[in-house]
């Protein structure tokens, strides 16, 4: 699996709902490998953004998986926590704007409201349930990955706000979109 299998934007299945998970299985497991394979393979091509998670529905599997990688900011760590099934229990703090982008919706960037602090809760491999509390970008993250398992993309939280869009230019700065060419781009929406 390589960063060819994630699909993006239009692709409907983006905007599904994934399903729960009942039993930790052979293909689970494999689907969280391929998810791992697709991220590292999109990371090694990009200069200068970092592959910090994925939900299974980017590789086009409607399951309620993501993963998210223990050290973001240190792009030789290569190791992704899978999180089965995973809910948020307590949204808290500040709601902050900041910068995201999706491996789903190429060269687009988005200043998206998150909650700064959340709980989650969700199963291991194993099968066993744990809860995690997460602050900052790591908030983000959650709630980014969590809204793909609801059948959410980031532009949807940010679709009339009107200078919320950016793209990232050959040197990896952020310029502003029209938002006019933004509302009428059909790939989007
Ligand atoms: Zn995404």
């Amino acid at each position: 699996m390589t960063k060819d299998n994630i699909i993006s934007l239009p692709n409907k299945n983006l905007r599904q709902k994934s399903k729960t998970v009942t039993k930790i299985t052979p293909t689970i497991l494999k689907v969280i490998d391929d998810m791992t394979k697709a991220t590292i393979s999109w990371d090694t091509s990009r200069e200068h953004e970092v592959g910090v998670a994925l939900a299974a529905v980017q590789i086009n599997e409607l399951t309620r998986v993501i993963i998210v990688r223990q050290d973001y900011e240190n792009k030789k760590d290569l190791t992704f926590i899978p999180f089965i099934n995973p809910e948020i229990t307590k949204l808290d703090g500040d709601i902050i704007e900041d910068f995201e982008g999706c491996l789903s919706v190429p060269d687009i960037y988005g200043k998206v409201p998150r909650y700064d602090k959340v709980k989650v809760k969700a199963i291991n491999i194993d099968g066993k349930e744990f809860e995690i509390t997460a602050k900052g970008f790591m908030a983000r993250i959650f709630q980014h990955e969590i809204d793909h398992t609801e059948g959410m993309v980031f532009i949807d939280r940010i679709k009339d706000r009107q200078e919320s869009f950016y793209r990232l230019n050959k040197d990896g700065k952020l310029e502003r979109l029209d938002y006019e060419e933004v509302k009428k781009n059909t790939v989007l929406w």
